[in-house]
């Protein structure tokens, strides 16, 4: 057993400078470190991460769960995946309505199916089968995550407001894994998909690196989000950093803010964005804890 063990987690790239983010720092604070305690008891990196992504999606501060907004028909329909590095599987979920954690859906989607991605009502129907809560009653259940103004979802077209949340970790056995899970771009047309639950763009782990994406999804997709960052690690010998930052560059140039997170077997760490912020923190044996969204 390796003394190494890493997590890192985001709450969305989506941020405006000059917003009280309080809330945030204090949350993300108390969750990273649950999530250092289980990895240094030696819980996996394939929980944590679900761990970490779930209690983002409740506590309704982020676009996820019970922060995320409604598209332009007036529902919520949520993306989740999650993959385990050790195994090569992964599972997730899209525009699924009104589950509590489409995080444990995802989950269960790699553990209980031969599928990688269900979506739609099959999703939900599966999902709440094999024992996920429901949300009980989806017109008070939801609410305005941190940093959003209710004038921002009237009129979604004036601020392209977006977030999402993520987690990265490596436990103690040297596994890797990665979940991230969404609420979407607020306003976007019902049955819109963004990269969150594509495996190899918004979310990847393997035996070497996990990442976990957030920004505009259209453009990680043109970009080839987590997978263009394995692909110039092994074909172009890139670092880490210069891989993801060289991604993120493609994401630019294909007119999208974001950043990412990313770890690898050795527990080095990026966490880079081209937006006004990310959501972050970070902990780990001998690591100084890191909170911060700017
Ligand atoms: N990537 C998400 C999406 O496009 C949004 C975000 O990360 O802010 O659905």
């Amino acid at each position: 057993m390796s003394v190494l063990y890493r997590i890192v987690i985001h709450g969305g790239a989506g941020v405006s400078l000059g917003r009280d983010y309080g809330e945030v720092e204090s949350h993300l604070a108390v969750v990273i470190q649950q999530c250092s305690d289980k990895l240094e008891n030696g819980e996996t990196a394939l929980a944590t991460v679900e761990f970490a992504v779930a209690a983002l999606e409740t506590s309704g501060l982020y676009v996820a769960g019970r922060g995320s907004a409604p598209n332009s028909s007036g529902m919520v329909e949520c993306d989740a995946s999650i993959m385990d590095g050790a195994q090569n599987r992964a599972g997730g979920v899209c525009a699924v309505r009104d589950l509590v954690n489409p995080i444990s859906a995802a989950r269960l989607v790699l553990e209980q199916t031969p599928y990688s991605l269900l979506a739609g009502e099959g999703a939900r129907a599966f999902a709440i089968e094999n024992g996920c809560d429901r949300v009980a009653d989806p017109d008070t259940y939801y609410r305005l995550p941190v940093g959003v103004l209710a004038d921002e979802l009237l009129h979604p077209e004036l601020t392209l407001s977006h977030g999402t949340v993520g987690a990265v970790a490596l436990d103690r056995e040297g596994r890797l894994a990665s979940a991230t899970s969404t609420g979407g771009l607020f306003g976007k047309l019902a049955g819109r998909v963004g990269d969150t639950p594509l495996i190899g763009i918004g979310t990847w782990a393997d035996e070497n690196v996990a990442i976990s994406c957030t920004g505009i999804g259209e453009a990680f997709i043109s970009a080839g989000g987590a997978r263009d960052i394995i692909a110039r690690m092994t074909y172009g010998k890139e670092t880490l950093e210069s891989a993801a930052d060289n991604m993120l560059q493609a994401v630019a140039e294909n007119e999208g803010d974001g950043g990412l997170i990313a770890l690898d077997r050795e527990g080095r760490f990026v966490m880079p964005f081209n937006s006004d912020g990310m959501k972050r923190a970070c902990a780990g044996d001998g690591l100084k804890t890191v909170v911060a969204i700017t």
